[in-house]
């Protein structure tokens, strides 16, 4: 299955290179590609494709609602025993995947592809991811293999458990390492963007990155409780520091600039922490609201699901 936003451009390639290493490695496939609300003809250039090969479907959004809700909607309607994800813009070259079944074979279920190199990314994204993935460590309860991206294959009983979770806040890095199963990676060399450019400018990364933290960790607002602990200490020390140094010596009035300096200090400690909470408290917002998850607003292809649906259950509702 295939996340694609705005990326006309790449989808016949893709679908070249990809035929090819699915013809050799399995009997049966399909592509799903799932449209993000592109605005750039990705969806006429999926039904041309779907035209000409019907084992490629696609769903279409009704807006770009993200690639990790891209990739949730591509799980619910890919139906195969192995489900690989890969992005469309030829970075995650399908070459790889028969490495990924070979794993599978083995009896693998989460079978990751691993970066080795970032060389394609630029400096500033590949040292800023450096510093999530430390921190995601170290605040983690759940661990991270490193390098590991969306490029993977997963088993059946390893989509269905990721379809099983509920959370509209969906980190899938996280959801993958969290669900278990077997787990292995494979590693792969990150190719050049074929056509068109990265989707994710720095400040949608960096929001992801916290969306990612605060979803697999409330370490966060322990850091605000024992920051708040320290300063109180800090403030009680200096306080009777300053009351015993006034029995001895009197007072001195000086002292003007600490006062404002404190003030400040620990105004902003507060508001930081406030809005630490305010960040959780609209979160769980975000989660109690129960809004579907996603909107379809077409579907191109899927004939076979209305005969018989190999899952035996119905075709996936268009909201979720
Ligand atoms: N993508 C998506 N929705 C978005 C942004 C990106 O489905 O809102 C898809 C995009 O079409 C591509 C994949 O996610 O297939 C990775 O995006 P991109 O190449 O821009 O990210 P990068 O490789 O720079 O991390
Ligand atoms: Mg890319």
């Amino acid at each position: 299955m295939v996340p694609v936003y705005n990326e006309a451009a790449n989808l016949a390639p893709l679908i070249e290179r990809l035929k090819p290493v699915l013809d050799a490695q399995v009997a049966s496939w399909e592509i799903v590609c799932v449209d993000d609300g592109s605005r750039d003809g990705t969806l006429a250039a999926l039904r041309a494709l779907h035209a000409r090969d019907g084992r490629i479907n696609a769903i279409s959004f009704s807006r770009n609602f993200g690639k990790e809700v891209a990739i949730a909607a591509g799980l619910d309607h890919a139906d195969g025993n192995v489900v690989v994800i890969m992005d469309a813009d030829l970075q995650h070259p399908p070459e790889v995947i028969p490495a990924f079944l070979a794993k599978w074979r083995e009896g693998f279920l989460n079978v990751y592809g691993q970066r080795t190199d970032r060389a394609g990314e630029g400096r500033l994204k590949r040292n800023f991811a450096k510093a999530f993935y430390r921190l995601f460590a170290s605040f983690g309860e759940t661990e991270l293999p490193e390098g590991a991206g969306d490029f993977r294959l997963l088993d059946r009983r390893v989509v269905e458990a990721l379809r099983a979770l509920p959370e509209r806040a969906r980190f899938s890095k996280g959801l993958y390492a969290w669900v278990g199963f077997p787990a292995t990676g494979v590693p792969f060399e990150v190719g050049e963007r074929a056509h068109g450019e990265s989707k994710f400018r720095f400040r949608k990364l960096f929001s992801f990155a916290f969306d990612g933290l605060s979803s697999f960790s409330t370490v966060p607002l322990k850091i605000a409780t024992w920051l708040g602990v320290l300063i109180a200490i800090v403030a009680t020390l200096t306080g009777l520091y300053f009351m015993v140094r006034t029995l001895l010596f009197g007072t001195d009035l000086p002292g003007f600039p600490s006062l404002i300096v404190s003030i400040m200090f620990f105004s902003g400690i507060q508001l930081i922490s406030l809005g630490l909470i305010g960040e959780y408290v609209g979160r769980i917002f975000a989660e109690v609201k129960r809004r579907p998850l996603y909107l379809v607003g077409e579907r191109v292809g899927f004939a076979k699901h209305d005969s018989v649906h190999p899952r035996g259950d119905a075709l996936p509702p268009l909201i979720r």
